[in-house]
């Protein structure tokens, strides 16, 4: 057994949580139930069992009771809901240039949220120290103890193998292959950790959204292009290895000679990527000063109208749209998402992608679709995130460590 680094992931310590409290768990985090009365109905579970449950979980400090408001005869209703003091997840999304980083309670809600200067070529030690500290500093500014995260899960641009939480083979992440990731926030944060690939958080994060139908299929443009799909039941659908969507090294129709960063030549992400496109135009990516230098001089020359720089986007739009549309061939989504830094820039790109997707998919498959960039912009990675954190938290398996008391 490890000890030393104060958090023992054996599940076999863990004891099994009764099927009643977590039906009581269950229904008030949904917002299905808000009182004993309630839950009793909707469960079926009798009333004693139902109040030795919720008290159990008030005990804890999970749920809490309060009186309501609305004024009726008698006593007041007493509301149940989770409590403040339950925790909160820590979850960060980082990318080549930047990260974003965030704390939400567990209700998904945003307590504190920023961006991260650090890039992902420094190695995973830097990117690492830098997230931990700027999440810890959030905890403290909205006032959560560190001791109360009961999850954290991080994003990376690379494809990731999630049983093992890390990067196998990475291109242009030295240091990145095989460094185990989810253990070192284990350990940095004493909770469970996750990692998974940025374009599937921005995929969950989409597919959470009210209005959203599923099967969605969500494609980043960035350092790279990669794919995160989302099935009609909600669920990610990470293929055997992890390796699902990583769709950046399929070779791209008019891929010709392009060197990509993998060794290769044609790939989709030697044409359409972020770095692709600015090469093109002769913009430097970065400077010194300004990580996002390249985007902003590209937002400002596409603002103006510049002929080249509109038509690198189009041909980036139609580069991934070729892809795209066999992705919509396979997979059948009602919702296609293109995001990334570019596709915030004009709908020049999203609409090189849609032409080609109607030209190519069968009419089938494209006559209910919705093609967009993301509803949540450059935060649907975060929220991804914050969705993943959460649905680990009530778990079976997160219940029964939230009642063992040790997050
Ligand atoms: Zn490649």
């Amino acid at each position: 057994m490890h000890k030393g680094d104060g958090y023992e992931s054996d599940p076999v310590l863990l004891p099994s949580v009764p099927v009643g409290l977590r039906r009581v768990l269950d229904l008030v985090v949904s917002g299905e139930a808000t009182s004993r009365a309630e839950i009793a109905r909707r469960s079926g579970l009798v009333r004693t069992t139902v109040g030795k449950q919720v008290d159990h979980l008030v005990g804890r400090g999970i749920l809490q009771e309060t009186e309501s408001n609305e004024s009726v005869r008698g006593r007041p209703p007493r509301v149940l809901t989770l409590s403040p003091e339950a925790g909160t997840v820590a979850v960060a999304d980082v990318d080549t240039l930047a990260s974003q980083v965030a704390i939400a309670d567990l209700r998904g809600r945003v307590l504190a949220r920023e961006t991260v200067d650090v890039r992902i070529a420094a190695g995973p030690e830097i990117v690492l120290d830098t997230v931990t500290e700027r999440l810890r500093g959030l905890l403290s500014e909205c006032g959560h103890d560190v001791g109360r995260v009961r999850q954290v899960v991080m994003g990376l641009p690379a494809p990731v193998d999630f049983q093992r939480g890390y990067t196998a083979r990475p291109t242009g992440m030295p240091g990145w292959a095989g460094y185990p990731v989810a253990d070192e926030l284990r350990k940095r944060f004493r909770c469970p950790a996750l990692v998974d690939n940025d374009a599937n958080l921005m995929a969950l994060g989409e597919a959470s959204q009210e209005q959203a139908e599923t099967p969605l299929l969500c494609i980043k443009i960035s350092a790279g292009v990669g794919a995160g799909i989302v099935t009609a039941g909600g669920q990610l659908y990470r293929g055997a290895d992890g390796a699902a969507g990583d769709i950046g090294h399929i070779r791209a129709t008019g891929g010709g000679d392009a060197l990509c960063s993998c060794g290769n030549v044609g790939c989709l992400s030697a044409l359409a990527s972020r770095p692709a496109v600015l090469r093109r135009l002769g913009i430097p990516e970065s400077t010194d000063e300004d990580p996002l230098h390249g985007v902003r001089v590209l937002a400002g020359r596409v603002a103006d109208n510049e002929p080249n720089a509109v038509r690198a986007l189009r041909q980036a739009g139609t580069d991934v749209g070729e892809i795209a549309a066999m992705l919509v061939a396979m997979y059948n989504p009602r919702t296609l998402v293109v995001g990334g830094p570019l596709s915030e820039l004009r709908d020049d790109l999203l609409s090189g992608v849609r032409a080609v997707v109607y030209r190519r998919a069968l009419a089938l498959a494209t006559s209910k679709i919705t093609i967009s960039t993301p509803r949540l912009g450059e935060s649907a990675g975060i929220h991804g995130g914050i969705v993943l954190a959460i649905r680990e938290v009530f778990s079976p398996q997160g219940i029964a460590r939230m009642m063992v008391g040790s997050p």
